[in-house]
């Protein structure tokens, strides 16, 4: 039996919105899975390389990181 079309339900740990349609997109700081209103792609400066990069921050993070970069 193959079950490719299997959809995995996800609940956004922002808002608590469950889905089973397409899949949630996990937060590239928490890896905690959101949805699309709670997930954004955000210019955050890698370790590696020094550069920035586009990566999916949830709302709950970035407001973090917001916090952290008015320190500086
Ligand atoms: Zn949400
Ligand atoms: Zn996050």
């Amino acid at each position: 039996m193959n079950e490719e079309n299997e959809s995995v339900p996800w609940i956004c740990h922002v808002c608590g919105k469950k889905s089973s349609t397409g899949v949630g997109k996990a937060c590239s700081l928490c890896f905690k899975i959101a949805c699309d209103a709670h997930i954004k792609p955000l210019p955050l400066k890698s370790e590696k390389f020094g550069n920035l990069e586009l990566k999916l921050v949830c709302t709950a993070c970035s407001e973090n990181l917001e916090g952290l970069e008015g320190e500086f």
